[in-house]
């Protein structure tokens, strides 16, 4: 293989969502804010299609129901975006961790909406990861939040996928947005009684052969999982103390 398509498809392992179905550039020279050659969560999003979960092998996998699955309600606010999905959802049967995501390219600001319709436009089921989070630090609902999502191969039956809408390899997170993400990451943590750590908040690089979510949030992550950590204390602290004065009342 010459050595500039060589380049070519390493360089094209780079990103997140595949949004222009690209691809077809072959033989363009590797540039990091390259927007053509970015374009590569097209293999890394593809739903694990017959796959069982690898923790709960024995289990079966159920049609998601959302009036039975409904997952408890996030104490932020989360804008509701109700997507139709091409294909029925499955009810993700174990969680262990969370992935977090950049979109890659286009850079900036993408709706949930935006990556719901390219997620489509590929034969998907709809958008593969279960919150986005905006430049503005609005949280927006991508999947179900008890559905397997389809944002990280080979981990979807066991993992949520949030993605940070940006292209983090050239971009930094606003604070806002890294706000809200730890906010949600929290809630997260103290609903599947997950504590934050490497294993268990991680970027999508750490699990395929990708740069996503970007150098500039990877390289926050350890400050993200210390933050999580002692926030959740902090809340676990507070529901304790209203537990205490509760029972001083009765
Ligand atoms: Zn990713």
């Amino acid at each position: 293989m010459p050595m500039s398509q060589m380049k070519f498809y390493i360089h094209a392992l780079v990103c997140c969502i595949c949004w222009l179905g690209v691809l077809t550039v072959a033989g363009a020279e590797a540039k990091p804010a390259d927007a053509a050659a970015v374009q590569t969560e097209a293999v890394q999003a593809i739903p694990d299609k017959g796959k069982l979960p690898s923790a709960s092998g024995k289990e079966e996998m159920r049609r998601y129901d959302p009036a039975a699955d409904r997952s408890p309600a996030e104490d932020i606010p989360v804008v509701e975006t109700n997507f139709s999905f091409a294909e029925p959802l499955l009810v993700r049967p174990d969680t262990k961790g969370i992935v977090i995501h950049h979109v890659g390219m286009p850079s900036g600001d993408t709706s949930a909406e935006a990556i719901h319709k390219a997620h489509l436009a590929k034969g998907w089921a709809g958008i593969g990861y279960h919150y986005v989070i905006r430049k503005d630090g609005t949280i927006e609902r991508g999947r179900p939040l008890a559905a397997v999502g389809a944002h990280a191969q080979g981990h979807n039956f066991d993992t949520v996928g949030i993605n940070v809408t940006g292209n983090f390899d050239t971009e930094r997170p606003t604070a806002e947005q890294l706000a809200s993400l730890e906010r949600l990451l929290v809630f997260l943590c103290r609903i599947y009684d997950i504590e934050a750590g490497v294993t268990t908040i991680e970027g999508h690089r750490d699990m395929n052969a990708t740069d996503c979510p970007g150098d500039n949030l990877y390289r926050l992550l350890p400050q993200i999982r210390r933050d999580v950590k002692v926030q959740t204390a902090e809340k676990e602290l507070e529901d304790a103390d209203i537990w205490e004065l509760l029972k001083k009342d009765r």
